[in-house]
């Protein structure tokens, strides 16, 4: 079977491939950096990763366009509560963004562009929307007339035909049941930071910067286009109509909208205390792999419940698959191949791809990966598992750390290299042996406490990092 996607545009799964060359031209949209993002963002962006991985997979090669959206109402609140520039507000939390993305293993998107470094691409664009007579003018500023587009509500799918004209929203944000004319150019108020340019003082709309700068670096057309599910409405519905109203083609082939998550089954907010940044969680001593396995292992279209329970059993699965591999990588086996066991691992590594392939299935590619576990385990118990079947096994074992990479624990500040642990052990081999035990037990305390445990096996001392 081949690679297919649920697209919010036809509601169908279809088969995916790229429009031309092998490249896959995806557009994201990234976050408005007013603020830490909280683990529902996460879960859109983990998403987007494992998206990524698994169409390099597939052979494709990826362009991949992420904004930063550096202007906008609560950016403009809070900077001016703070009594802080745009700029020396928003800086502080885009690089905590990309902090928190490498931290759990986001694969950097090949452009990050903000959107204060667009300001005349977007003036341009909405010029252009006006002398197609897409747009109107109030008070200073730019709107776009919805009713001007006839394709308007084709992603969402929702009739506006009877839409009230000339009704006007300049909030960025806003329900279906507030559709209207949106705003492309806000005229400058008082006290807010403004451009000058042709159209006059003021500032650009949210829903135009992800048009233009889409288009911009990736084309007219897009093979991928990502984001949260709560951006459909209105935000991607008026993505499509501003793109297509400049260019009169198709804007994106496939519209790809991750599920919310909730908090013990809870919408997450500050007001009912079940907020959460990436930052809480680690402060609390959980493992970033443990966040990012969690959050990768419900398919993105399932909506996502976060407990600390589910937490903890990300972290349990992990540590199992690490101590399986260090099995595989340690274990003194027969030399040769059980033809048996081969198929065994032929057949899940064809359950884990097919899994994937099915609009990323996560959660059946990891019972894919379990269930090799348990049934090559057994195998290594009843020593029917021979030298080359161990090499195919960590191959799969390599193919699944591809896409959701948990295995490698994330190396905490101050840790010891590899080689370092190796010379301590050394040394408390030394003084077992001249039956200074005191001296071994501390070396194994002082390795403990930086999450190294020590394991005393019949062919000597294995170690892993917890
Ligand atoms: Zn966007």
């Amino acid at each position: 079977m081949a690679l297919r996607f649920y697209n919010t545009l036809t509601q169908q799964v279809e088969q995916f491939a790229p429009l031309s060359d092998n490249i896959v031209r995806m557009y994201t949209c990234g976050p408005t950096v007013y603020n830490y993002v909280h683990i529902g963002n996460l879960r859109t962006f983990t998403f987007q990763d494992i998206l990524r991985r698994w169409l390099r997979a597939h052979g494709y090669r990826l362009d991949h366009v992420m904004n930063i959206t550096d202007i906008e109402d609560k950016i403009i609140r809070n900077a001016a509560a703070e009594r802080k520039s745009i700029g020396e507000y928003t800086a502080v939390y885009t690089q905590a963004f990309l902090e928190d993305a490498a931290t759990l293993r986001l694969e950097k998107p090949e452009r990050l562009v903000e959107a204060t470094r667009h300001i005349d691409d977007m003036v341009q664009a909405i010029q252009k929307l006006g002398e197609r007579g897409f747009t109107y003018l109030s008070e200073g500023s730019v709107y776009y007339r919805i009713a001007s587009f006839p394709g308007y509500g084709k992603l969402s799918h929702n009739d506006f035909s009877g839409i009230r004209a000339g009704a006007r929203v300049d909030l960025d944000e806003y329900d279906k049941a507030d559709a209207r004319d949106f705003v492309l150019w806000k005229a400058k108020k008082d006290g807010e930071p403004a451009w000058a340019t042709s159209l006059g003082e003021g500032r650009p709309g949210w829903h135009i910067e992800c048009s233009v700068m889409a288009m911009k670096y990736l084309g007219e057309t897009l093979d991928i286009h990502t984001g949260g599910v709560d951006l459909t409405f209105p935000h991607h519905e008026n993505e499509i109509a501003q793109s297509e109203a400049l260019t009169g083609k198709p804007f994106v082939r496939f519209w790809l909208h991750a599920e919310h998550l909730s908090i013990d089954t809870q919408k997450m907010s500050k007001s009912a205390g079940n907020f959460y940044t990436l930052r809480d969680l680690l402060g609390m001593g959980y493992a970033p792999e443990a966040v990012r396995y969690l959050l990768a292992s419900v398919p993105y279209r399932k909506k996502l419940n976060f407990t600390f329970d589910g937490l903890k059993a990300a972290a349990t699965s992990i540590e199992r698959l690490r101590n399986y591999k260090l099995r595989l990588e340690t274990g003194k086996f027969s030399p040769g191949v059980n033809e048996k066991l081969e198929q065994t691992t032929l057949a899940a590594r064809k359950a884990f791809d097919e899994a994937l392939d099915d609009d990323l299935n996560t959660a059946e590619a990891l019972a894919a990966v379990f269930e090799y576990v348990r049934d090559t385990n057994t195998a290594m118990d009843a020593q029917e598992l021979l030298s080359g079947n161990a090499v195919s096994a960590l191959e799969f074992l390599a193919r699944f750390d591809s896409v959701f990479d948990v295995l490698t624990p994330s190396t905490r500040g101050g840790g010891l290299s590899d080689a370092e642990v190796d010379e301590q052990i050394a040394e408390r081999n030394a003084a077992k042996k001249a039956k200074d035990f005191a001296r071994a037990d501390r070396i194994r305390n002082e390795l403990s406490a930086q999450g190294i445990v020590l394991e005393d096996t019949k062919e000597g001392v294995r170690w892993k990092r917890q």
